[in-house]
């Protein structure tokens, strides 16, 4: 199976390639050029497996390249029982919220506490294999831009990778107190962490100028080092989280609460657009999806976008209690469209021109109806998202973060004023102890809250009588390693000085 860039159909690569190359030269993203069709017993199969046999199956359906032992080894390794806690990455939890079937999927307990991992636990193992088959003896430097999460579920997928080297950029005030002391402590020998003077975008762009130096580049290849990607435009992120979607539809079959054949909803907090969208591939695979629903909190640019047509991020920005979220341009859109235009390479690369120039874009009447009848947006303010975190577990039992919040309130809404009791499958992205500030705020009535992080996760164990991730709590012992704080433009020379290169 071959892929192409969504702004270039001739623009074709193998699978080793898109996933080493991680964006395509024109500056597209690569999607595959065939969606692999499962019938109702195919998947009736997968109801026999474990999680590492439906992700076997379908990356081996994507990755034609790869060896079934390659497939093997990344899968088992990603998904080894001592880093997800037990056999089942992905497990369902059944939930009632008002008279509401809730079944909540849990995405969050791999090591690094949030959905990430799913992804970037075998990210590594893809790419290493990839650059062997297409780049041999080079060493790839992969460059991380993050608001909090993906950096350091990067870095711990990453660590003493063999053949790579991880460096991670975050906004210096841009990122909660738990998420910096998880970068700023991180072990390995081939990783740093550097923190930006300036915001998200400052150090996202910073990133996305070094890929493209040219003189930074050439510097490299002459010390054998290739730049790389580990952010979730690289097709590498996407594949695995295909999986869970297939995973939970067995396990509801499995545990009866529905019949194999049966649709289900799927419900998103979204921000980039790669969760929803991996969900997008599983339906065009034949899983029964009657509707996908994508969930915003007030940056609510995609709220917009699938009730109008047109994506305009020239709008405030929000810094919000679900910072995950807190995007204006979700890239993997762009994949979205070229599927939704029966594959029209065109049409994308001028609404994806259209973006950069003047920051908006309307799809043609055709496309917007198509994406109508298959999405639905919604979004809530902070003050929702806490209501939701406070009655959710108060009422009910269940205690979830802000992100996964935001998903509840929307799809409470969607229940409400549509009627539509389809089963459901609603993504839980992150542990409520990823951001206990906000969720202590949301269930303790007025009660005062600690300002030390450690502190506050305690008070949330022992508040909510449910158990402090084993990775989190570890962190108030580790050693702080990485203290460097640098100005946007002084990003090469980190890099450069990093790798020893002068
Ligand atoms: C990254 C992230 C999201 C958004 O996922 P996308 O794939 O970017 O839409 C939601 N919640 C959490 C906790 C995240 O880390």
């Amino acid at each position: 199976m071959k892929y192409n860039s969504t702004t270039d159909k001739n623009n074709v690569v193998s699978a080793s390639q898109a996933i080493a190359q991680g964006i395509a030269s024109d500056g597209g993203l690569f999607v595959p050029q065939e969606i692999p069709m499962y019938t109702l017993s195919d998947i009736e199969e997968m109801t026999k497996m474990d999680y590492v046999g439906r992700a076997k199956k379908i990356l081996a359906d994507y990755l034609d390249d790869f060896s079934a032992d390659e497939i093997d080894e990344c899968v088992t390794k990603a998904y080894a029982s001592e880093k997800f806690g037990s056999n089942n990455p992905a497990p369902l939890s059944y939930q009632k919220y008002d008279d509401i079937d809730i079944n909540v999927l849990e995405l969050w307990h791999g090591p690094t506490s949030a959905f990430k991992d799913m992804a970037l636990q075998i990210l590594p193992h893809l790419l290493t294999k990839s650059l062997a088959k297409t780049a041999p003896n080079k060493e790839a430097v992969i460059l991380v831009a993050t608001s909090g999460d993906t950096g350091k579920a990067a870095l711990e997928g990453f660590k003493d990778a063999a053949g790579t080297k991880i460096m991670v950029f975050y906004p210096v005030d841009g990122v909660s107190p738990m998420q910096k002391r998880q970068m700023t402590t991180q072990e390995g020998e081939n990783v740093s962490v550097c923190a930006i003077r300036g915001n998200f975008d400052d150090a996202q762009t910073g990133v996305k100028k070094i890929f493209t130096d040219k003189a930074l580049i050439d510097k490299l290849a002459e010390n054998d080092y290739l730049f790389s990607s580990a952010n979730s435009i690289n097709w590498g992120r996407l594949l695995p989280q295909i999986v869970y979607y297939f995973s939970a539809y067995a396990e509801l079959v499995n545990d009866e609460k529905i019949a194999l054949g049966d649709k289900i909803n799927v419900v998103v907090p979204t921000g980039n657009f790669g969760n929803i969208l991996a969900s997008y591939y599983a339906f065009r695979m034949g899983l029964p999806i009657n509707k996908f629903i994508c969930a915003s909190n007030a940056n609510n640019v995609l709220t917009d976008f699938i009730s109008s047509g047109t994506y305009d991020k020239n709008r405030s920005f929000y810094a919000t209690i679900s910072p995950s979220m807190d995007i204006l341009v979700s890239s993997n859109l762009e994949r979205f469209l070229y599927h939704m235009t029966n594959e029209n390479d065109k049409k994308v690369k001028e609404w994806m021109t259209s973006l950069k120039t003047t920051g908006s874009y309307s799809v043609d009447d055709e496309t917007a109806e198509k994406i109508k009848t298959l999405f639905v947006g919604g979004f809530c303010d902070d003050e929702k998202t806490k209501e939701t975190i406070d009655e959710f577990f108060n009422k009910y039992g269940y205690l979830c973060d802000t992100h996964t919040a935001v998903a509840v309130n929307v799809y409470k809404n969607y229940v409400e004023t549509t009627g539509d009791r389809t089963p459901v499958v609603l993504d839980s992205t992150a542990s409520p102890y990823k951001f206990s500030g906000s969720v202590l705020e949301a269930i303790a009535n007025g009660e005062t809250i600690p300002e030390d992080e450690f502190a506050m996760v305690d008070l949330l164990s022992s508040k909510t009588n449910t158990e402090v991730p084993k990775p989190l709590a570890a962190l108030k012992d580790k050693q702080i390693r990485f203290t460097n704080v640098v100005n946007a433009d002084e990003m090469p020379q980190f890099v450069l000085k990093t790798l020893g290169v002068e």
